[in-house]
């Protein structure tokens, strides 16, 4: 239950009355989710068209993280990946079903070089796709096979991509808004910046877990770590997770900002936090 446990916990001393001490800005959670999509196993499987490889699939095995599970029994997305992929298809106007086509010229860039979405965009002519390797890499840099970008400091020119994808990538990093004006930079007007990060809908602020001062890492919460699929055995920490003031901070950057909580059980996307965002560059910026 990795991201949905974290974000749970996070409201957790809220839900509590007798809690007197509630911070500023944080209203008490109303009542505890619960995770048990165990009637939808087996014979009772959803099914319907996957988002990620538009082809007619059942999607089986939800855990108590359904975030992270009930795999497509085509091309093994699950359920975070098709909430992306559903995402794109809506605001790029692809359709429901079939490969992920785009416009000729269309440039997409993906913080990520692994997973089901991944191989499904590597068709697309231009489309890019990198990882964060360390500091001591240039923006740019292929690293055994794979570029390492920055997000902070990406080597990509001015107004030179349609669509950034990052998913559950923004709140490993110590500022996360630095990261959202590069990549406005990096985007062309009218472009797109599709994300998921972990998200408190009752939250007005943003949670800081972690900051750096004077180069050291000060950690405010528990810390806590995501699986990374770069570094298997490490882990990576979890620095933010975002509250409803991001739309603000996003919005002051210069984007128009629009989330939903998606909810197709035909595209194999259910459970509570189905929650994607999309940033938007204008077209007159
Ligand atoms: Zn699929």
């Amino acid at each position: 239950m990795r991201f949905i446990q974290k974000a749970v916990d996070a409201f957790r001393p809220l839900a509590d009355p007798s809690h007197r001490s509630i911070p500023v800005g944080l209203r008490p959670a109303r009542r505890q989710w619960t995770f048990d999509l165990a009637p939808l196993t087996g014979e009772s499987a959803l099914s319907g068209i996957c988002p990620v490889c538009g082809k007619r699939a059942k999607f089986d095995e939800f855990t108590d993280n359904p975030r992270e599970s009930g795999r497509c029994s085509n091309c093994q997305s699950f359920n975070r990946q098709r909430q992306m992929a559903h995402a794109i298809r809506k605001q790029c106007g692809l359709p429901k079903a079939g490969p992920l086509r785009f416009p000729e010229g269309f440039v997409i860039y993906n913080t990520e070089t692994t997973a089901s979405l991944h191989l499904q965009l590597l068709q697309t002519p231009g489309y890019l796709c990198s990882e964060y390797f360390g500091d001591e890499y240039e923006p740019g840099q292929m690293v055994d096979g794979r570029r390492h970008e920055d997000l902070r400091h990406l080597s990509f020119e001015d107004n030179s991509i349609d669509l950034v994808l990052s998913s559950d990538v923004m709140e490993h990093m110590p500022d996360p808004y630095a990261a959202h004006l590069e990549i406005l930079r990096v985007l062309k007007r009218g472009g797109r910046h599709i994300f998921t990060v972990p998200f408190g809908p009752s939250m007005q602020e943003d949670q800081i877990r972690a900051k750096l001062v004077d180069g050291d890492i000060v950690y405010l919460e528990e810390k806590a770590f995501h699986g990374d699929p770069v570094r298997p055995n490490e882990g990576v920490l979890v620095w933010t997770i975002f509250g409803l003031a991001m739309f603000g901070r996003l919005r002051e950057l210069g984007f128009d900002v629009k989330g939903w909580n998606i909810f197709a059980p035909n595209e194999g996307v259910v459970g509570p936090w189905s929650l994607v965002f999309d940033a938007r560059k204008p077209i007159d910026q």
